[in-house]
């Protein structure tokens, strides 16, 4: 069988789907390997380096004979239309409000299987690339706010005088705000976090963080099965606006990072309370892809809002291509190798296995994921 790792063709996007691991990992699969040329440069793996670990290097021509395609992101018209009816493909596929992209690669007879979809249980966690992500992403929004900030963000008490430590608060405690919360805390920070599950406030206490949330009874019952966000009734969010303005008020640097899965990112900062912190100060929105948490956050660039500078950058992962790189290819072929007899080292998908059903969304010309299946057809 033979697996292709493609180039990706989306504006900035520096991640790609196989490392040299990975590739390693795949031969002794059974598989063949062709990887794109280039495919692996913004992330810093050379052609050379795929070649060395066994895979040939090809071109996109390649991929119409790949019974297994590899991507970071959902592949455009023109991919699909280079790919052959059958083929598996595997990427983070954004599908919530992409349908018409699903249908196309239904038609296409493309088997294809969305990454983020991944259940969030224990035998999944090392296919998890939410979290692998999400992670990266917690990390990277510290570093880039404090590439702008002004100030330092330790304490530093010097001959010349004392530097005070940088307020940092953190809005949602899911994987990526926890990583926020323990970076900004090694880089000396002062930080406080709030998140509308209750799990969270544990998490942030334990990482020495302080919690800010309005606790009544919605909080306490506001986290689903699945372990996700709930959207919270007009009543809370507005008590939860009012005691965030004020403490925003007093800080130095906020970093968003809240989600609900299949719906639009939750607004949780005004321009009045951009208005309110101190001049110089820097907010970070990690769901700007999803509309942002921020109002007046710019996707792709810092906008300077009412005196704050606005971090609007989508991908955070990918500004660190070669560690995101790793940690999506290794999340990539655990999932592949679920779909591997051991013995006959073939190709089979067991469509009744949880993983599977949870993430493959178009299968023998059909979309057949229950949250895109169009109810008029
Ligand atoms: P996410 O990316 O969906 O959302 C980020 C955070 O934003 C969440 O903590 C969410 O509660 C929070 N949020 C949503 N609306 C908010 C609001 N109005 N105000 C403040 N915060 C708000 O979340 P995630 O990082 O993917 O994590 C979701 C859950 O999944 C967590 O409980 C996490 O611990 C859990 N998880 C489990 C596993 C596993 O068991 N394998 C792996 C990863 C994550």
């Amino acid at each position: 069988n033979l697996v292709f790792v493609a180039k990706e063709t989306v504006a900035d996007e520096t991640r790609v789907a196989a490392s040299v691991e990975t590739v390693k990992k795949m031969k002794g699969l059974g598989f063949d390997i062709v990887v794109e040329a280039g495919a692996g440069a913004p992330s810093r793996i050379r052609d050379g380096e795929y070649e060395a670990s066994g895979a040939r290097i090809g071109s996109v021509q390649d991929a119409a004979q790949a019974d297994v395609i590899l991507k970071v992101r959902r592949p455009t018209a023109d991919e699909i239309a280079g790919y052959k009816s059958g083929a598996i493909v595997i990427a983070i596929m954004d599908p919530y409000g992409n349908e018409a992209a699903l249908v196309n690669m239904a038609r296409a007879g493309l088997t294809s299987f969305a990454m983020e979809l991944m259940p969030r249980i224990t035998r999944a966690q090392s296919m998890d690339v939410l979290s692998s992500q999400a992670n990266l992403a917690g990390y990277q929004a510290v570093i880039e706010a404090a590439a702008v900030y002004d100030r330092a963000l330790p304490m530093m008490m010097t001959a010349a005088g004392t530097v005070p430590a940088a307020k940092v608060f953190i809005m949602g405690a899911g994987v990526a705000g926890l990583q926020a919360i323990a970076t900004a805390r090694r880089l000396g920070a002062q930080v406080s976090a709030t998140d509308v599950r209750p799990a969270a406030k544990e998490q942030v206490a334990s990482l020495g963080a302080k919690f800010v949330a309005v606790e009544d009874e919605e909080f306490k019952a506001a986290e689903t099965a699945g372990g996700y966000a709930k959207e919270m009734s007009k009543n809370y969010q507005a008590k939860q606006a009012a005691l965030v303005a004020e403490h925003i008020s007093k800080q130095d640097i906020v970093i968003t990072t809240a989600l609900i899965p299949g719906r639009p990112a939750p607004r949780l900062v005004s321009r009045e309370m951009l208005k309110a912190m101190r001049s110089g100060a820097v907010a970070v929105d990690l769901a700007v892809e999803r509309g942002g948490n921020i109002e007046g956050v710019q996707f792709g660039t810092v906008a300077h809002v009412e005196g704050v500078k606005v971090v609007g950058y989508p991908n955070m992962a990918g500004r660190i291509p070669a560690s995101a790189s790793a940690l999506y290819a290794k999340n990539l072929v655990t999932f592949l190798e679920t779909m591997v007899d051991k013995d006959t080292r073939s190709l089979g998908l067991n469509r009744a296995d949880e993983l599977i059903k949870a993430t493959m969304l178009t299968d023998g010309g059909e979309v057949v994921h229950p949250n895109f299946v169009d109810p008029d057809q």
